[in-house]
């Protein structure tokens, strides 16, 4: 599939990844399908078959499955271990999430390399610093 990532930062570490753009499949991705289908159908069945349509209703719910899958793994952010499908239904186990990532991480030799995580740090309690000037 031609693959089309956007960049982003991530809301926890803001360190810069890339993202699948879309969630579903492209118009492009269906029509390659479909003709991947027809040639599948021809190669099998030796002309157009009517059971060919079950060979390319296959091959596009697979490629739909594929899309989602590919698009749910590129959400965790590899540095830190955030996921912002999993903050907006239940903060606290994203936070989880990232603890367990981060623990991961620091016995892990795969993330020397990596730039480190800034948390982000907790607002002091009474004071808005957003009035000051
Ligand atoms: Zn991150």
């Amino acid at each position: 599939m031609l693959s089309h990532r956007k960049s982003c930062y991530c809301a926890f570490c803001k360190i810069e990844r890339k993202v699948y753009a879309n969630k579903h499949l492209r118009l492009i991705d269906v029509m390659a399908l479909i003709g991947f289908g027809v040639v599948l159908t021809f190669t099998v069945f030796k002309s157009l078959d009517p059971r060919g349509l079950a060979i390319v209703g296959t091959l596009l719910v697979i490629g739909e499955l594929f899309a989602q899958t590919k698009w749910r793994t590129a959400m965790i952010c590899r540095n830190c271990g955030f996921d912002p499908v999993v903050y907006v239904r239940n903060p606290e186990a994203a936070g989880l999430k990232i603890k367990a990532f981060l623990e991961k991480r620091s016995e892990s030799p795969e993330h020397l390399l990596m730039p480190p995580v800034v948390l982000p740090k907790k607002p002091v309690k009474g004071k808005n610093l957003s009035l000051k000037v």
